[in-house]
């Protein structure tokens, strides 16, 4: 089996503020490398789970955050942008699961760290009239390819998202979010055994044939991106086929997962 780990940073362990995702703050360098072992946790449990492949998808800013140096050398790394899945660069249907590492909450989720969908531009991304955030997003392309979520890392919000969307997904918590900018970290010891726990779990249930089915909806698929500000809907509005549906939203229908994830991604890029 081969396992794909798409990893962002937000959900990463000790992360609480935006200066630790920063590649321009002094911070950074702390945390990319909490992120590259984070990450290593989950190439440990899915080789302990008995996966023979391994690749990895880096999300954040522009996929530039994980030390190979450091990475668990079983391991291959997707990375850079502008890659046609970006958080899921390196997916197709020869995975048998995704693991979602240092993911965080969606946009205006109470106690979350860091909670946003794509951008801080974004209120809301709905798909079908359901609020959606980037791991539901991500879970979806995973389910286009007909391959299943297995696990999350993050805080409780997220984990609870992750529910919501993936009902038997297996959560490892790093931290419990009291706030935005807040929350109980556990120590990296800690939290690493967790996740390793978790990822094995997680193949072992897969490979047992119990586990998560893949994430799906139902075509054709309503598109809504909903911005903080009316000029960036105006600017957004532009593209093809989309329509200003209020003073801050541009709804798009299309016919499958790609093209949405291609809308909604056009969409914030056009919004200025
Ligand atoms: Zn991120």
């Amino acid at each position: 089996m081969k396992i794909l780990i798409a990893c962002d940073m937000e959900g990463i362990t000790g992360v609480t503020r935006w200066e630790h995702c920063d590649p321009t703050h002094p911070e950074y360098q702390r945390f990319r490398k909490q992120m590259t072992m984070d990450v290593n946790a989950a190439v440990e449990g899915a080789f302990a789970g008995g996966v023979e492949e391994v690749q990895i998808a880096d999300g954040h800013s522009q996929g530039q955050n994980l030390l190979i140096e450091e990475l668990d050398s079983r391991a291959q790394l997707n990375c850079g942008t502008t890659s046609p899945w970006s958080m899921m660069n390196g997916i197709d249907s020869a995975f048998g699961g995704v693991f979602f590492i240092g993911y965080h909450a969606m946009a205006g989720t109470a106690n979350a760290i860091l909670a946003h969908t794509w951008s801080t531009q974004i209120l809301n991304w709905k798909i079908n009239g359901q609020k959606i955030g980037e791991f539901g997003m991500n879970a979806l392309i995973a389910g286009w390819f007909d391959v299943p979520a297995l696990m999350v890392s993050g805080d409780q919000s997220l984990a609870t998202e992750a529910l919501r969307f993936v009902p038997d997904i297996d959560c490892a918590v790093v931290k419990e979010a009291n706030g935005y900018f807040s929350g109980k970290c556990f120590s990296p010891a800690k939290t690493h055994e967790r996740i390793l726990e978790c990822a094995q779990l997680a193949v072992q249930k897969k490979r047992e044939g119990r586990g998560p089915q893949p994430l799906k909806m139902n075509a054709p698929y309503e598109v809504e991106v909903e911005f903080t500000q009316p000029y960036m809907a105006e600017t957004a509005s532009r593209l093809t086929g989309s329509e200003r549906t209020g003073g801050r939203s541009v709804t798009i229908t299309v016919p499958d997962i790609p093209a949405a994830f291609l809308a909604a991604r056009t969409l914030c890029n056009l919004a200025v």
